[in-house]
């Protein structure tokens, strides 16, 4: 090469010099990404009495969790453990939502102890929670608006097939028991999908929204959930939120004039806050020609990367060891025993084996999903705060592997 490569970097620091130092497959999250999503969000919504929540499912390390609590950001949790990772993070329990879905009455009992807001999703065990609470504990009310939503139909939730929320044509119903057992609703709450692109679908879901909140006079907040698209693909275009902000908080501050008190708007982006702010560094193991395909095989697979397999999920990728070599086209893989590919017939500059790849747009619903699947290790976690990269997460060993299984005399 005539001249110099150039270093990719993450947040400051040499890539190379990560994997390296940590070993792959390794996650890397830049705090600094995280923080400018979250104050951009804040910014596009400044019109109105707002809060924003971060949706923890995306990316559960409790470091991600403390710095979104020192930013002064809520969180949004789908699940007991996670409220109970959020209290250990330092939340206060009234800056924890809990959105469930499914769960038993058992585990609803668990969150009130706990003192957290919770959002509950099923006529049923809106019932059961009344017949116990009354107006003595506040709820909210996820409700489902009918709306075709998301950038694929496992992440579309807010469909007439969907299992979650409350449908809009069951508000009659839902008056009722509020109002036969005294249900004190202190907020509603929608979430239509993941990577919704279109500002006006979110318009039409706050509207519809709004009209159901005229009936409920002790409301505190409205919670008009998440969805937003970040770009994946170099020439992907994203939910353009500073647009919506400017045209929601105007439609929210008539609302709340007309309902004669001012209300908080929330949300709770998860990906829009942590996917960008999130790199996955492999090896090469092994360049593969076979008489149709050059497959590029790396040292991970699809139980630690899911997203390519599940989602069809676009993930751009780097040659971090060769940043100016001349491009070639190339399938790259997992080392999965069953078919895990990563991405087809994508231009990279060219691969030698010991390569070091990232793969971008890694920080959300990436390591959360993980598994042992083949019995492989769990990746580890960087965070890079300030030019320092800090290990957040140790990889795992064969021990973590067995730790819960027993061997047993047969
Ligand atoms: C997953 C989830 C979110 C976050 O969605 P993103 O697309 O990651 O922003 C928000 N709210 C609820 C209830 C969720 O289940």
């Amino acid at each position: 090469m005539s001249h110099k490569m150039q270093a990719f970097e993450i947040a400051g620091v040499d890539a190379l010099q990560l994997g390296k130092e940590f070993g792959t497959p390794l996650y890397v999250y830049d705090t600094a990404k995280m923080e400018s999503q979250y104050k951009r969000l804040k910014k596009a919504f400044k019109g109105s009495k707002h809060k924003i929540n971060y949706a923890c499912k995306a990316l559960t390390n409790i470091n991600v969790l403390r710095f979104f609590r020192d930013l002064g950001s809520g969180l949004d949790t789908v699940s007991i453990q996670e409220v109970e990772i959020g209290l250990k993070a330092g939340f206060k329990p009234e800056d924890i939502i809990y959105t469930p879905n499914g769960v038993s009455i058992e585990e609803i009992k668990k969150a009130v102890k706990l003192g957290v807001r919770i959002n509950i999703d099923n006529l049923s065990i809106l019932e059961q929670f009344g017949s116990i609470y009354g107006g003595k504990y506040p709820v909210c009310i996820r409700l489902n608006p009918h709306i075709m939503a998301g950038g694929n139909v496992k992440i579309s939730v807010g469909h007439i097939d969907s299992k979650f929320g409350i449908s809009i044509h069951q508000t009659r119903h839902l008056e009722r028991l509020v109002k036969s057992l005294g249900i004190k609703v202190e907020g509603l709450h929608m979430h239509t999908g993941s990577d919704i692109l279109d500002v006006d679908v979110f318009l039409k879901g706050a509207e519809l929204l709004l009209d159901v909140a005229r009936d409920f006079p002790d409301l505190q907040y409205i919670d008009f959930g998440s969805g937003f698209k970040v770009a994946y693909k170099p020439e992907d275009i994203a939910t353009d939120v500073e647009e919506l902000g400017s045209k929601m908080t105007k439609m929210f501050n008539a609302f709340c004039k007309e309902y004669g008190r001012e209300l908080e708007i929330e949300f709770e982006p998860g990906k829009f806050l942590v996917s960008e702010a999130g790199y996955f560094l492999c090896q090469v193991n092994v360049i593969k020609q076979t008489t149709a395909t050059v497959f590029a095989g790396v040292d991970t697979g699809m139980n630690h990367f899911i997203r390519p397999m599940f989602y069809d999920a676009y993930h751009h990728i780097t040659n971090v060891s060769n940043t100016n070599g001349r491009k070639r086209v190339y399938t790259v893989v997992g080392y999965i025993c069953e078919t895990d590919t990563f991405a087809s017939d994508r231009q990279i500059n060219e691969i030698t084996e010991g390569d070091l790849l990232c793969f971008h747009n890694a920080g959300a619903y990436c390591f959360t999903m993980s598994n042992n699947y083949n019995s492989r290790f769990k990746p580890a976690e960087v965070l890079v705060h300030k030019g320092k990269a800090h290990l957040v997460t140790k990889r795992q060993t064969l021990e973590d592997v067995l730790s819960n299984q027993i061997e047993v005399e047969l």
